[in-house]
């Protein structure tokens, strides 16, 4: 398997640290508002990740975080905590904000059939192990304090900035008006580890005792002390969307590094965006879809899947409608040839022999996922192996296959049942044009449609579907 390394900007050759077990993190929501599909295209791609190492034979550990406290809404350590933010706009306590959006942001993916982490770690119950990785990185002269909060001292980092490949010079953020940052900050790129519960923080709800008095953590400890916790100082693949580079995971290579002098992750496996005309979908320029308007615009959300898997991680990937029915359409057909395959089960079903031109087809996909994940190619190969002139057994077995990585659920297919009264209504039909009424044969038709299904003559009668 060959995958894109962030970090050395380079295409590499994948060798985990302790085949085949792989060690791999991804950094989880911020649970203040509704997770949108913006989101969702890079826990996609994560999963689809996941499941082509699975599917490779390895065995994947996967943990994610869920930020429920310390994520400032300015990547500079300025404005608000998010879940305040949330809490005051919805009128509700900060841990029922958390609670319900995590509930979302699971329902969510649940309902993209993307598989849950092994662990699910949240912040706020894990303020222990990060009081202890800042006691650690200030024993090693890492950090400063100032009156509001203590701080990760960037120039104390040798190689900081060596992700984003940015040099700490370039990292001087011009000083901006009414944005409130801490005086006694050194460097503009140094983070908070720990606010204090002062200031502008003097109000925060959410707040633990720690060696520096009592406030919270800042953003980033979080996933250098779960990261640890759960898979040890050196793991194998860290994911997160683009915008996480030059910040968040920086400086969690540099807290992780700071304190233990390792190599914090081998492979940074970073998707990007999904775009709404070229620009991020997002939360702050409010051109995002939740999986509500995906539902109510009668998409399925697992279609959405599709969609993404039609371009590849590292590219952006603009959303329209259009976009969206289209894959809805091509799921559709795919099921339709996944239930025609399955009815067509014959004995030898359970114990398929591949032929050398189905042999070709699953080397083909693999070929094109161990080549840093190129799932259009895979699509393509599955679509070329549906039109191919296989028998039907073989068909199956194959996409059955392909959905292990795919994760389409076409294994879970199903006869729709249409009701009694559809059925009726599609005899009566057919009583109508025997006894040549066709006028009345046509209005029962539309009936139907406005019933949800529609009436496809076929040369043996007809047949009834689902709209
Ligand atoms: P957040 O809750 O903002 O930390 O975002 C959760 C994850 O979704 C992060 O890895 C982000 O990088 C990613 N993300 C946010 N917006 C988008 C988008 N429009 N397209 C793809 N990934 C995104
Ligand atoms: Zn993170």
């Amino acid at each position: 398997m060959k995958i894109y390394n962030t970090l050395t900007r380079k295409i590499e050759v994948f060798q985990p640290l302790n085949p085949p077990a792989v060690n791999f993190y991804s950094c989880g929501p911020t649970v203040y508002d509704f997770t949108h599909i913006g989101h969702m295209r890079t826990y996609v791609n994560n999963d689809i990740l996941k499941r082509t190492l699975t599917y490779l034979g390895y065995k994947v550990k996967h943990v994610m975080n869920v930020t429920d406290v310390g994520h400032l809404s300015g990547d500079d350590d300025s404005g608000e905590d998010k879940m305040e933010k949330g809490a005051k706009k919805y009128g509700k306590t900060v841990w029922d904000v958390a609670k319900f959006y995590t509930d979302f942001f699971f329902k969510t993916t649940d309902a993209l059939n993307i598989l849950r982490p092994n662990i699910t770690c949240k912040a706020t119950e894990h303020i222990e192990e990060m009081i202890q990785l800042i006691n650690r990185l200030k024993q090693k002269g890492f950090v400063y304090e100032t009156k509001e909060a203590v701080y990760f001292d960037v120039s104390k980092f040798n190689n900081y900035g060596k992700l984003s490949g940015q040099k700490l010079e370039e990292k001087i953020q011009a000083v901006r008006e009414n944005v409130n940052v801490d005086t006694q900050k050194k460097h503009p790129a140094d983070f908070a580890l720990w606010f204090k519960r002062v200031g502008r923080f003097a109000n925060h709800t959410m707040h633990w005792n720690s060696p520096w008095g009592e406030g919270f953590p800042g953003w980033h400890i979080e996933c250098s002390a779960m990261s640890m916790k759960y898979l040890g100082e050196t793991i194998d693949i860290h994911s997160g969307g683009i915008d996480h580079i030059p910040v968040h995971h920086e400086n969690e290579i540099a807290q992780s590094e700071g304190a233990t002098g390792k190599q914090f992750v081998k492979i940074w496996f970073h998707n990007n965006f999904l775009t709404v005309d070229s620009q991020k979908m997002s939360k702050s320029l409010g051109n995002f879809y939740t999986i509500e308007d995906i539902e109510k615009n009668k998409i399925n959300p697992v279609s959405l899947r599709l969609l993404f898997l039609q371009s590849h991680y590292r590219q952006p990937l603009n959303f329209t409608w259009q976009s969206a029915r289209a894959s809805q359409e091509a799921f559709d057909r795919l099921k339709e040839i996944a239930l025609e395959l399955k009815n067509s089960n014959s004995s030898t079903r359970k114990l398929v022999k591949l032929t050398n031109k189905s042999i070709d087809f699953q080397h083909q996909f693999i070929i094109a996922l161990e080549n840093d994940l190129q799932t259009p190619q895979a699509v393509a190969v599955m679509w070329d192996m549906l039109k191919s002139d296989i028998n039907y057994d073989e068909k199956y077995f194959l996409l059955m296959d392909f959905d292990q990585v795919f994760g389409l659920k076409l294994d879970e297919v199903v006869e729709e049942k249409i009701p009694d009264e559809i059925i009726k209504l599609a005899k009566e039909r057919v009583e109508y044009k025997q006894k040549k009424g066709f006028q009345k044969a046509d209005e029962v038709r539309e009936l139907i449609e406005k019933k949800g299904y529609k009436i496809e003559d076929t040369k043996d009668g007809y047949k009834i579907k689902k709209i």
